[in-house]
């Protein structure tokens, strides 16, 4: 009886049983950004394909506000700049605040701190969500500046369009692809066979250029292919030359664009290439225990809704940006985190508490 008494009393005191367990903390962040994937976009994917929807496997939804500093209705820049610095910002900004301030982004900050970093996108890779992780400007359109900071950023493995804005520039006439090489990247070109080439097969000390247009990579409805492949085999060099982590944004540009010209078949293609995307994305999170993936959008676009009886028919209401909240899917350590109404501007300062950056 006495030692029963004991026994329960060293258990309420003892330090094993007193201590909350430590929050759960990555290793890694691949952020997915579905451009302008609000509710009804998703919806339109888990009505037309096959389950199981890699959207209802994740552990954790939250609905995230994405008006920016100056309008409900937000841009890509703005959005993209509450995403990756934190911070409301004017619409056309990339990686500046209200003032026009460079503020430093999850991606700089995650190199700073020895993380190896990665874009894969499927617009060119200065356009406005990829430029706001690493490019610092008042106006999303210069994009040949933006190159020149993405080449001075340093992130090591970078996958998308517009080779013309390093390679072909009016601004300076300087060859930006030379200035890669020099940095010891390996510069790769999607439409030469081989790009398609394994990763792995890269030597170590290389960082990846991947360029996969000269301008904006063609539509999912004309026959890229490459996200869904490419997304995993990033995630696979960066996982490779990782000693203390990495972060990856991957992003399904061209939902927005197919939203943006209300049209039904482009953009139940460009869904059904980031669902598989995803599906990729995350069963290779699953393999270990130390990743945390985000899946969200900047925006939605078009207020579209869906209409019909058993095939959808989408319905387009405008052809702009809306003001609706978006979905945040959350898988992995600290998952938790994401659920509830937040501002955009929180996914940043989550995902710089849970890297302790
Ligand atoms: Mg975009
Ligand atoms: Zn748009």
């Amino acid at each position: 009886m006495l030692s029963g008494f004991l026994f329960s009393w060293w258990l309420c005191f003892s330090p094993y049983t007193t201590q909350a367990p430590a929050p759960e903390k990555p290793v890694n962040i691949v952020l997915i950004i579905g451009d302008g994937m609000g509710l009804a976009q998703i919806a339109l994917a888990e009505y037309l394909y096959k389950p199981p929807s890699p959207l209802a496997q994740m552990e954790v939804i939250g609905l995230q506000k994405t008006h920016s500093a100056t309008h409900l209705e937000t841009d890509s820049g703005a959005a993209g700049t509450a995403l990756s610095c934190g911070v409301k910002t004017f619409n056309a900004a990339i990686g500046v605040d209200a003032d026009s301030t460079a503020v430093k982004s999850i991606l700089e900050m995650a190199r700073d701190r020895g993380m190896k970093t990665g874009l894969v996108v499927t617009s060119s890779i200065v356009h406005a969500t990829p430029a706001a992780f690493y490019a610092h400007v008042t106006s999303r359109g210069s994009y040949e500046e933006i190159a020149a900071q993405l080449v001075a950023t340093g992130v090591d493995v970078f996958v998308g369009g517009g080779e013309k804005y390093f390679a072909d520039r009016y601004s300076d006439g300087f060859d930006l692809v030379e200035s890669l090489k020099k940095k010891q990247y390996q510069v790769l070109h999607l439409d030469d066979p081989r790009g398609r080439a394994n990763l792995e097969s890269i030597r170590k000390e290389h960082k990846i250029a991947c360029f996969t247009a000269l301008e904006d990579p063609i539509r999912a409805s004309m026959g890229r292919t490459y996200l869904p492949w490419m997304a995993v085999e990033a995630m696979d060099a960066l996982e490779k030359r990782a000693d203390k982590g990495y972060f990856l944004m991957i992003e399904a540009s061209q939902v927005d664009w197919a939203s943006h010209a209300n049209d039904q078949e482009w953009l139940a293609l460009e869904m059904q290439d980031a669902f598989a995307m995803m599906k990729g994305v995350l069963a290779k999170v699953r393999e270990d225990e130390n990743t945390l993936l985000i899946i969200t959008a900047d925006h939605e676009c078009s207020y579209m809704s869906l209409k019909g009886k058993r095939s959808p028919r989408v319905e387009f209401s405008t052809k702009v940006h809306s003001s609706q909240m978006v979905p945040v899917f959350a898988d992995g350590p600290g998952a938790e985190e994401f659920l509830g109404i937040y501002e955009n501007t929180e996914i940043f300062k989550k995902m710089k508490d849970l890297l302790g950056l």
